[in-house]
């Protein structure tokens, strides 16, 4: 049995929110601290693959829209595109949340999760500002007057400047969020957002935010326990950090009531091989010039895209796709049967 009873959660994030609903539910005594007035404030996309059902069922109320379709550009051209399936939500993150925290002691205050007593078990959710390693960097736009298909589909622009994506994402009428983010700075990634405004007919601005990004990968675990970006579960290329990091929390739930090491239960979640493999292809883009980055870009197979997007790749996925596709293994600096290294 867990020698543990009251909990805190430093951090109202997916990650600690989660993490505070599962341990809830178990019958654990969970206190959330948050240091800002609302929740899902953070910039954030708002976007997660259909793969979260793997795990966790969203709320109806909580999914703006249902992704029904993608199409990815690079250099003003379409490269890649998907149709008539579900490839994943638009979340309402905030309803996300506050489902998630229903029931459960909310403090609206910082906290220092090292200073922090009189709990059993203190656990670090507090997102990036906590993670150690490499960040890249995102801005985005909420924007009014434009729509994306019909509305169930969203739009990405492979950059080749610099190692990164823009995007378009429905919000539900004409509203839509455009972002870029990746490894560069400020400067150039607002210059690409104006440039995407004006490709849109420069559409009515209500605010544009920006963020860091975990994206160096997962960090080993300090004394204080971490989940989230906090601990880097985030998919290095393509910023993913809602899924990954409920998966996180998943993984140390399993772990503290079951007793398992920790990293036992997060490789079982695939996440750390998933990871791996963004890395591996983010180490890749970012060795190539601009020209070599569109090219690889463009010779991706669209399983593969797919898959490495949605977070669902399997050793025996590689294994096949090396097998199928050595060409663009040999692209990618990996030769048939190498493993991607973390
Ligand atoms: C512009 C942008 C767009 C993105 N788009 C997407 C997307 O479409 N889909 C996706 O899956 N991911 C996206 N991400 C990444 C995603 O937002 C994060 O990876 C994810 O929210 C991480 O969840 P988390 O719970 O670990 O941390 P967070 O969501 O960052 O939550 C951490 C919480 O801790 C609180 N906190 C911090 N310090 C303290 C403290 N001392 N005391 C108390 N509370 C504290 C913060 O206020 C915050 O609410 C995007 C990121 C950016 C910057």
């Amino acid at each position: 049995m867990p020698s543990f009873d009251r909990v805190a959660v430093v951090g109202a994030g997916p990650a600690g929110a989660f993490l505070s609903r599962l341990l809830s539910d178990a019958g654990f005594e969970v206190e959330v601290f948050e240091v800002l007035p609302r929740l899902a404030v953070k910039p954030c996309g708002w976007a997660t693959p259909y793969t979260i059902e793997s795990f966790f069922k969203v709320p109806e109320d909580a999914v703006l829209c249902e992704v029904r379709g993608y199409r990815v550009y690079v250099e003003g051209r379409v490269e890649k595109e998907g149709w008539g399936r579900k490839y994943g939500y638009i979340v309402d993150k905030e309803k996300l949340l506050e489902h998630l925290l229903e029931g459960i002691t909310l403090r609206r205050r910082g906290v220092d999760p090292a200073r922090l007593e009189g709990y059993d078990l203190v656990v670090d959710a507090r997102g990036h500002v906590a993670y150690s390693g490499v960040k890249a960097r995102a801005l985005q736009a909420i924007v009014r007057g434009v729509s994306v298909g019909d509305g169930d589909s969203i739009e990405i622009f492979f950059e080749s400047e610099f190692v990164g994506y823009s995007w378009v994402f429905p919000l539900g009428g004409s509203r839509v969020k455009v972002g870029v983010g990746g490894l560069a700075e400020f400067d150039v990634l607002r210059a690409r957002l104006h440039s995407l405004l004006r490709v849109l007919g420069r559409p009515q601005v209500e605010r544009v935010e920006g963020g860091l990004v975990a994206s160096g990968g997962l960090v080993p675990q300090g004394s204080v326990p971490r989940v989230g970006e906090a601990l880097g579960a985030v998919m290095p290329l393509s910023g993913e950090g809602i899924r990954p990091g409920m998966l996180s929390s998943l993984a140390l739930f399993r772990s503290l009531t079951t007793g398992s090491k920790f990293a036992r239960e997060l490789e079982k979640t695939g996440l750390p091989l998933n990871i791996r493999v963004q890395l591996a292809v983010l180490r890749r883009l970012k060795s190539l010039p601009p020209k070599g980055r569109a090219e690889l870009f463009r010779s991706a197979p669209v399983e593969i895209l797919e898959c490495v997007t949605a977070g669902c790749v399997t050793p025996a996925f590689i294994a096949k796709a090396m097998a199928r596709w050595p060409l663009f293994f040999a692209k990618l600096g990996l030769p048939a049967r190498a493993k991607p290294q973390g």
